[in-house]
């Protein structure tokens, strides 16, 4: 009898905590569920975000900067004035949230409420993209539609190269959105851990090193006109959501998951972090800017020396002689600085490096097809003169 009871109240126990536990974890699962629910507000948030953006990049002062010549002889001139555009953006908003017209926390109050209103309106705006490509009868290098029949591949890749609204690009104006989009998110969780009372020096790191990657980027952003994306891929789902819902949300995990994660770096770790992010960034930026100055001014110094070229087309000098992409090998030790200051507790915060590894290793071997096409006895002769891809005496 006794046993009996035993075992009956037992079995009410864990019926009653099972009971519990299912509670919690549906009510976990349906709050979860509607946080991603998209409210007016944030709809109000992006909508107002984007106006600012293509209102300020028609109408601030911009370097006129011409891209690249199209395959009918044409070539777009793209706007470069995003620094201050984002300056401006960002006084207006210190100063909004100062005279409590904004709050700092809006973006990071409603993080997957934004990024599922920015994911549909990623899947509209492609898809009245497809439609006006679909009927669009203009013939011209960046409008003219290159449709495949099959409705998904097309409305993935896009069908018009240079697509526009109201006169602004819309590739060139995407990517300028989901890297300011990144700054805002990251500045908004910062002014949550203020607010929480739960700064850290990690934090701190995290977010010290996207602004100078995110503002460097804005201040050379006429490099971002002879990138691949905007000079070849077309206008589809693959880009938009790309820049839009791809960068700006996942790149800033490491700030989210410091929002609710404590770390203690010993100072050794935060001097090699440091290291890390200073030598990714020379190596980036310095191999960047070499093939930039390179291709405007082929007898530009390189290192203070005259440049070594081979067959006329191809740097061999400079970061263009250690390895054939030192630009991606800058670009993955920045981002794995970027990860550093969440410690090694968990791999959540280096979702990001480990994607750019993944992304630059495939994209570094799609160059490379496309560059032995293109310069055929010159590019083999690069390759034997330089026989790293990425990673010296490594890769
Ligand atoms: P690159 O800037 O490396 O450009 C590659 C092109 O440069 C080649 O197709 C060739 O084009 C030219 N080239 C290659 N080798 C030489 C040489 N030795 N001398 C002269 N020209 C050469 O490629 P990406 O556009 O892919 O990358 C630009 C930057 O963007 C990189 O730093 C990369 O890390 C970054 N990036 C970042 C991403 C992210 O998600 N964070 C994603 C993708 C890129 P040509 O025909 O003009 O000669």
């Amino acid at each position: 009898m006794t046993v009996r009871v035993e075992i009956g109240e037992k079995k009410e126990f864990s019926t009653a905590t099972e009971l519990t536990w299912r509670t919690a974890s549906k009510m976990d699962f349906s709050s979860l569920l509607s946080s991603f629910i998209p409210s007016w507000d944030s709809v109000c948030l992006l909508l107002g975000f984007f106006s600012y953006l293509g209102i300020a990049g028609s109408i601030l002062t911009a370097k006129l900067v011409p891209g690249a010549i199209l395959a009918d002889g044409t070539r777009l001139h793209y706007r470069c004035n995003g620094l201050l555009s984002l300056l401006l953006l960002v006084g207006l908003l210190v100063i909004g949230g100062w005279m409590g017209f904004v709050s700092f926390t809006a973006i990071s109050d409603r993080g997957l409420e934004l990024l599922s209103t920015t994911f549909i309106f990623s899947v509209i705006v492609t898809l009245i993209l497809y439609v006006a490509g679909c009927k669009s009868n203009d013939r011209s290098a960046s409008l003219k539609p290159h449709i495949s029949g099959n409705i998904i591949d097309d409305w993935w890749f896009g069908i018009q190269l240079n697509p526009n609204f109201l006169g602004v690009d819309l590739k060139f104006f995407f990517v300028r959105a989901g890297m300011m989009g990144w700054l805002l998110i990251n500045l908004s969780v910062l002014a949550k851990s203020i607010q929480d009372a739960n700064l850290s020096q990690s934090m701190i790191l995290y977010q010290l090193f996207c602004v100078i990657y995110i503002m460097d980027y804005f201040f050379y952003e006429e490099y971002m006109t002879s990138t691949w994306d905007i000079i070849a891929e077309r206008l589809g789902f693959m880009l938009v959501f790309g820049d839009l819902v791809w960068i700006p949300f996942t790149f800033s995990i490491q700030g989210w998951w410091l929002l609710s994660n404590k770390v203690d770096l010993p100072t050794a770790a935060v001097v090699a972090n440091c290291c890390v992010f200073v030598i990714g960034y020379l190596v980036f930026r310095g191999a960047n800017k070499q093939k930039h100055d390179f291709k405007k001014n082929p007898k530009a110094l390189i290192w203070g020396q005259p440049p070594k070229v081979i067959g006329g087309k191809l740097l061999v000098s400079g970061y263009w002689g250690i390895a054939r992409h030192c630009n991606y090998l800058g670009d993955l030790l920045l981002a794995l600085s970027f990860s550093l200051p969440c410690g090694i507790s968990s791999p959540l915060p280096y979702f990001y490096p480990i994607y750019l590894l993944i992304l630059l290793i495939w994209r570094e071997r799609r160059d490379e097809a496309r560059c032995a096409e293109k310069y055929k006895d010159v590019w083999a002769e690069y390759r034997r003169a330089v026989p790293w891809r990425i990673l010296p005496y490594v890769y």
